[in-house]
C-alpha cells in the first residue's frame, strides 16, 4: 500500500482527495475478532448494537448495517454484491473464522491498530493475535474500570483498595500506549469533576466490595471509585504521556444516551487540559457536533465517528460532514471501533475513504481547498494526529 506523498499538487493536480484511498490508516480504537467461524445467529447479534436477535420474522440484515454489509463486504468472499444473507453466512462459514478475518483485516488496508483489551477479553483475540492475522503492529489501551474489576475479584479490602488499584494500573499501562475509561457505561458524565478524599475512597471502596462479594459480581459503578479512577488514570496519564479515550454516545444499552453528551465533562476536560492530559472521545453518535466543539475549544481535546460509519451505512457521509464541520482538522481521529466480526474492520475503512476524498473533492470544486491542502487534512486524520498524541510507537 503506497501512502508517497508528491511534493507539488501542481503535478498531480488530481491526487490530493484520492490519497483518501490509499493511506494506511491508523486504527487508535478497535478490539479484537472472534477467532472461530461464528453462526448466523450469533453473527446477527454481533451487526447489532442492541447485541441481541432482531424481532421475530424480522433480521438485522435490514438495517442500514446490514444493508451496507451486504454492498460491499460480499466481493472479498467471492460474491456478488447483495447476495442473500443465507448465502454470504453459508461462503463465511465454508471459508472460516481465520480466513474470513485474515480478508478483511487486510483490506481494511491499516498501519496499525490501537487495540481495547477491556470488554469480553475471553471471547476476541489478544492484540498479539491480531498482529499475526493482520500483519501489522497490534498495541494495547487499558481500560481503566476493567483493572478495577479485576483488582477487586483478586480480592482487597477498603483500605487495600487504592495501592492496589494504582499498582495494578501502572503494571498494565506499562506496555500500553493509552488509557480509556467507560463512565459513559457507568452513570454518564453529569459528574463531579474534582478528585475524591482518600477517606471517601476508602469509604466507597469498602461498600463497593461487599456489595460485590454479596452479588458475585464486581461492576464498577461507584462514583466516587470510578471518579478515583479517571484521577489515579490522569495522574498516570501525564506522567507517562498518554492520552485517555472516553466512550461518548452511541453504545449498547447499558448506557444512558442523555447523559452520554461529551459537553456534561467540560470542567473534567478543564481540569485535564489544566495537566496536560489529552482526552479522545470516542464514537460520539449523536453528540459529534458537541465533541467537535469540544475539540475547538480545548487544545487537549480530539474526537472520532469510530463505528458510526458502519451504522449509518448510506447515510455515513452526512456524519462524517458534519464531524468536518468545525473541529480542527488537528483534532479528528480515525478508529473502526471494530469488536469481533472483521467486516466493520473493513467497511469502516471502507466508507471513510470514499467519503472523505467525495467530501475533500466537492471541497476543492467549490473553491474551498486545494489538492494540497487536502493531502494535508487525509494525512492528519488518517495518521498524523495519531502519532502526534500517542507516545512513540517504536
Ligand atoms: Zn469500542
Amino acid at each position: 500500500m503506497s501512502t508517497a506523498i508528491q511534493p507539488t499538487d501542481a503535478a498531480r493536480p488530481s491526487e490530493g482527495p484520492s490519497l483518501a484511498a490509499e493511506i494506511g490508516l491508523i486504527d487508535h480504537h478497535c478490539h479484537g475478532l472472534v477467532p472461530q467461524t461464528v453462526e448466523r445467529a450469533v453473527f446477527e447479534t454481533m451487526i447489532s448494537e442492541s447485541f441481541v436477535a432482531a424481532p421475530k420474522g424480522t433480521t438485522h440484515f435490514d438495517a442500514p448495517v446490514g444493508l451496507s454489509l451486504r454492498a460491499v463486504c460480499p466481493p472479498l468472499l467471492d460474491l456478488d454484491p447483495f447476495c442473500a444473507p443465507e448465502d454470504y453466512m453459508a461462503r463465511r462459514a465454508e471459508l472460516g473464522g481465520p480466513e474470513v478475518n485474515r480478508r478483511f483485516l487486510q483490506a481494511a488496508g491499516l498501519e496499525r491498530m490501537l487495540i481495547d483489551t477491556g470488554f469480553r477479553g475471553d471471547d476476541i483475540m489478544t492484540p498479539p493475535q491480531m498482529h499475526e492475522v493482520s500483519g501489522i503492529p497490534a498495541h494495547e489501551v487499558v481500560r481503566i474500570e476493567a483493572v478495577a474489576e479485576e483488582v477487586a475479584r483478586r480480592g482487597t479490602s477498603g483500605e487495600g483498595f487504592a495501592a492496589a488499584f494504582a499498582a495494578e494500573l501502572e503494571a498494565r499501562c506499562r506496555e500500553a500506549v493509552g488509557l480509556k475509561s467507560i463512565l459513559g457505561y457507568r452513570g454518564g458524565f453529569a459528574i463531579d469533576p474534582t478528585p475524591p478524599s482518600a477517606t471517601e475512597v476508602t469509604e466507597a471502596a469498602g461498600r463497593w466490595l461487599a456489595r460485590g462479594e454479596a452479588s458475585g459480581r464486581h461492576r464498577m459503578d461507584d462514583p466516587v471509585l470510578l471518579r478515583h479512577g479517571l484521577w489515579v488514570g490522569a495522574e498516570l496519564a501525564r506522567s507517562r504521556g498518554l492520552p485517555i479515550q472516553f466512550h461518548v454516545g452511541f453504545g449498547d444499552r447499558d448506557l444512558r444516551l442523555h447523559l452520554n453528551d461529551p459537553t456534561l465533562l467540560s470542567d473534567y476536560l478543564q481540569a485535564m487540559d489544566d495537566i496536560g492530559v489529552d482526552i479522545l472521545l470516542l464514537h460520539c453518535y449523536p453528540f459529534h457536533r458537541n465533541a467537535g466543539y469540544l475539540a475547538e475549544v480545548f487544545p487537549n481535546v480530539y474526537f472520532d465517528i469510530g463505528v458510526v460509519m458502519n451504522y449509518t451505512g448510506a447515510m455515513s457521509g452526512r456524519i462524517l460532514e458534519e464531524a468536518l464541520e468545525l473541529a480542527p482538522f488537528t483534532k479528528q481521529l480515525y478508529s473502526s471501533d471494530a469488536f469481533g466480526v472483521a467486516e466493520f474492520y473493513y467497511m469502516q475503512s471502507r466508507l471513510f475513504r470514499q467519503h472523505l476524498a467525495r467530501i475533500l473533492d466537492d471541497w476543492i470544486a467549490r473553491g474551498h481547498c486545494n489538492a494540497r491542502e487536502a493531502e494535508r487534512i487525509v494525512r492528519m486524520i488518517a495518521t498524523d494526529n495519531v502519532r502526534r498524541i500517542y507516545p512513540s510507537f517504536d
